[in-house]
């Protein structure tokens, strides 16, 4: 029975990959010495040192932005739930659903602030494009592009 070896580290670089291209950079003679000592230490030559250091911090980057920005999409939508709960929203009032009878057109328009829709509710953020109803009444009644739609 053959068992396949349990490796442990970083895989070596396969045979045909071994001559990429070539990165060359001046360092500064401290630098220099900084990367022998840490070579040495690792028991990896100065080339296979960089080559990880530079493989570790990509891929971290590329982990921190990816989970950064789902994490940020989840912040914004807990958020804009928070506020719309604290602010009683989610259902619009009364007050915006009578408004919305006195409507007599409806102006497409990209929002600075915030804005709920007047016949779902939805918190709609600044820069989403909403309809502005015009009419005599004084009390602003906008609504999202979806329930535009069905008017
Ligand atoms: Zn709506």
């Amino acid at each position: 029975m053959t068992k396949k070896p349990v490796r442990r580290g970083r895989k070596p670089i396969p045979e045909k990959e071994r001559k990429d291209a070539l990165v060359q950079t001046r360092v500064p003679d401290e630098l220099s010495q900084t990367l022998r000592d840490a070579a040495k230490k690792n028991r990896v030559t100065v080339s296979q040192l960089i080559r990880n250091v530079l493989e570790d911090t990509f891929d971290l980057v590329d982990n921190v932005v990816s989970e950064a920005v789902s994490l940020g999409q989840t912040a914004k939508r807990d958020a804009l739930k928070i506020a719309e709960s604290a602010k009683g929203r989610g259902k619009p009032s009364a007050m915006t659903v009578a408004a919305l009878e006195n409507v007599d057109a409806w102006q497409g328009v990209k929002l600075n602030r915030d804005a709920q829709c007047a016949r779902c509710g939805r918190l709609m953020t600044r820069g989403e494009s909403a309809l502005f109803g015009i009419g005599d009444d004084a009390h602003k009644v906008w609504l999202c592009l979806s329930c535009g739609s069905q008017i």
